[in-house]
């Protein structure tokens, strides 16, 4: 080979070099450090009390087979490269469209005996969120999350407003009584009895409502091939809520945040604490500031710092290197998880 030739070839090894140091450096940093097999899953179905009577054999298979569906959903979306924030709406929608838990379809019923449905998601890469609030009739309030997230500068936006621009987009509307199951009719019934006789024998005004039957709010959290995190959450709020209540699960921060420096989080559980904790993001905000593990971060805010200020539920997290911490202080949860190899794993009370 000649001088010019062999200067060619140090100089095309050299852009080679400098290509390959470029995508290294320009790539999330949560991909340098783990493999592309890492991409997890993680969903939980809510966490609260689960009576026994309430959760027969039958319904116990069903709620775990549709745990299942929406694993391999959002699986199916992160196996095939595909994004975060798509494998937790696959999941999540799976879940919404079930009667069996308390989100979109069979959500639970207001004071009025009506729907007000809550929903987010965030992308831990771009930081971008979008929530919906108090919508009626939308049938996957997840999808009008994303829509916020995606088409509008705004993150949260409510009532009748947020419906105007689920028209917009053409998304599905359901009539009212698509929302409304006969078990969580009877369940407000139940509820409303149990507070007149609270009531009734306190002899105050009014008792508060009964907050502990409340179970089957939905999210989802996953890391994708591309290292990137996402956390979404979706729900009918707690039983026998007040005109337009809106909880935890569509603000970001309380109920739902991702962040690919740290981790995603989905919450379920008494709104009111989550929103006064900033649940989601005081996990993140200890591994970020405090340089502590997955683990450790929401373990001390779920199982201690939440527990003490009086508020049940749990979250599901996973971090950048596809660490799942699943902590709740409730009597269950429903959970699952699916990893690259694809098979699926849930449970539902602290077994
Ligand atoms: N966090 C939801 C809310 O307060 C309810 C739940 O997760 O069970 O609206």
């Amino acid at each position: 080979m000649n001088d010019v030739g062999l200067g060619l070839g140090i100089s095309l090894r050299r852009a080679v070099i400098a290509a390959v140091l470029a995508t290294i450096l320009l790539m999330p940093t949560a991909s340098r450090s783990q493999s592309a097999k890492n991409f997890v899953l993680v969903i939980h179905g809510g966490a609260g009390v689960i009576p026994k009577e309430d959760l027969t054999p039958e319904k116990e298979k069903a709620a775990r087979a549709t745990l299942d569906a929406a694993l391999l959903a959002g699986h199916s979306v992160l196996a095939r490269g595909g994004k975060s924030s798509d494998a937790v709406i696959a999941a999540i929608k799976i879940l919404e469209d079930s009667p069996l838990f308390n989100a979109g379809k069979g959500s639970v019923l207001t004071a009025d005996g009506t729907v007000g449905m809550d929903a987010s998601i965030m992308d831990g890469a771009t930081h971008k969120a979008g929530a919906c609030a108090d919508v009626k009739r939308v049938k996957n309030p997840i999808e009008l999350a994303r829509l916020v997230m995606d088409r509008t500068p705004h993150v949260l936006l409510a009532g009748e407003g947020a419906e105007r621009l689920a028209k917009e987009h053409d998304l599905q509307f359901m009539p009212p009584e698509y929302f409304i199951t006969e078990q969580r009719r009877l369940q407000l019934q139940r509820i409303q009895r149990l507070e007149k006789e609270k009531t009734h024998k306190a002899g105050e005004k009014k008792v508060q409502f009964n907050n502990l039957e409340n179970i089957g709010t939905v999210g989802a959290v996953a890391l994708d091939k591309h290292g990137n995190l996402a956390a979404g959450t979706s729900t009918g709020g707690m039983v026998n809520k007040r005109f337009g209540r809106v909880g935890d699960s569509p603000i970001i921060g309380a109920g739902t945040y991702a962040d690919n420096l740290t981790c995603a989080v989905s919450g379920t559980g008494h709104g009111e604490f989550f929103i006064r904790g900033v649940v989601c993001y005081d996990i993140a905000a200890k591994m970020k500031y405090q340089g502590v593990t997955l683990a450790n971060a929401a373990d001390e805010v779920v199982m201690r710092k939440l527990k003490e200020a009086g508020g049940r539920g749990g979250v599901i997290a996973v971090d950048a290197q596809g660490n799942v911490a699943m902590p709740f202080n409730s009597e269950g949860m429903y959970r699952g998880v699916i990893r690259a190899d694809g098979k699926t794993w849930t449970a539902i009370r602290r077994d």
